[in-house]
């Protein structure tokens, strides 16, 4: 694969008169991304909260719609669904810590229900079978958001392949980025369509229909971004391998800590290594993981604000239900993510990993 110089390619986007047909870089990563995911389609847009409300808006979501959206989403899952005009519903997690309770979603499942939309957390689905059957039987859409979760498997699947359409990102620390970007994956013509036609206000519809007879958007993904996704693609198999032995270390290097306790993968499950998993069996869990932010350990609580949709301020205006089970199990959750620079790291993976696995066996025996 041959991928221009990014500066020569910012060379050509300022000298260029803009023109929405040549998109070649765009073009070329929908291409390599479909044949990686083993998809029909890929629509690369500017982010993943983009592919996110973009795949919405193609399935057809919208004004008066609701879709059922995991009770730990992150908050940007929980704005596509607004952006998109729907109202998002929340599904608790299983009692027996099942990321998606399928017995509280067919409980809230209404007329006017059309999407169910699993949030795929530290690159992990959990036992995805009973969701899929779910929509399958009742006809819902399942968009998948596998922003976490590039390379993960279920089944052999691999996540966000496995309904209407899969939302990745291509933000900084996820597993393939350009520093900003996202794309969606599916095998419905009519969906790509309507993504493709959406992310570029409507200026390329599906083939015999009329150009901007809709209002779109701009999300389109910058050709230099387009780019440097391919670069990260063509070495998206090494780094997978190396995130996957990096969870397991971290996992390993951590060992038995009295207070912590490894979130196993369900068996049916092969976790890109995204995040190294454990709850916490301390008083204070969130507490704990601000302080563990704070020393340097980067993690989802923590650092990012993760907690259940009902607790968090902005989705306020949205009366979410209680969940009670997500509550718990946002505020117990401890998710490092493994971040393995490319290059120009001081340190190796191995001595990377042991600080990271040093601070946390500290913090969490001293609290
Ligand atoms: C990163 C992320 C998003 C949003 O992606 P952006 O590219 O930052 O818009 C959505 N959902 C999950 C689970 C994410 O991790």
């Amino acid at each position: 694969m041959t991928v221009p110089d990014p500066l020569a390619l910012l060379e050509q986007v300022v000298t260029r008169r803009p023109d929405p047909a040549s998109r070649e870089q765009a073009a070329l990563l929908e291409a390599e991304l479909a044949a990686a995911h083993d998809v029909a389609y890929a629509v690369v847009v500017s982010s993943g909260t983009a592919a996110l409300h973009t795949a919405l808006v193609a399935a057809g979501i919208g004004a008066g719609d609701e879709v059922l959206v995991s009770a730990i989403p992150v908050i940007m899952t929980v704005a596509a669904v607004v952006l998109a005009g729907a109202r998002p519903v929340f599904v608790d997690t299983g009692p027996d810590g099942e990321p998606f309770d399928v017995a509280d979603a067919a409980s809230k499942i209404t007329s006017r229900t059309r999407a169910v939309l699993p949030v795929h957390l530290g690159g992990r689905s959990g036992d995805l079978q009973p969701v899929v059957d779910l929509a399958a039987h009742t006809g819902l859409h399942l968009i998948e958001d596998a922003c976490q979760a590039h390379g993960s498997r279920y089944r052999g699947w691999l996540l966000g392949t496995l309904g209407s359409a899969g939302c990745f990102s291509l933000k900084d620390g996820k597993l393939l980025s350009c520093g900003e970007g996202g794309y969606l994956v599916t095998n419905d013509p009519d969906l790509a369509a309507r993504a493709r036609a959406f992310q570029s206000h409507w200026q390329t519809p599906a083939p015999g229909q009329p150009a901007l007879t809709r209002l779109g958007t701009n999300y389109r993904l910058a050709e230099p971004l387009a780019a440097l996704a391919r670069l990260s693609l063509a070495g998206f198999d090494a780094r997978l391998a190396r995130h996957r032995h990096g969870a397991n270390r971290l996992v390993h290097l951590v060992g038995d800590v009295p207070g912590l306790t490894v979130i196993p993968a369900a068996p049916e499950e092969q976790p890109n290594g995204y995040c190294a998993m454990w709850r916490i069996l301390l008083p204070r869990p969130r507490e704990l993981s601000g302080r563990l932010a704070e020393a340097g350990v980067v993690n989802s609580v923590g650092s990012f604000g993760l907690r259940a949709a009902h607790q968090h301020v902005a989705c306020r205006s949205l009366h979410p239900a209680p969940c009670p089970n997500a509550a718990h199990a946002a505020d117990s959750l401890l998710a490092v993510p493994v971040s393995l620079p490319d290059s120009d790291s001081s340190l190796d993976d191995d001595g990377r990993l042991a600080w990271i696995a040093d601070l946390i066996t500290t913090e969490v025996s001293a609290w």
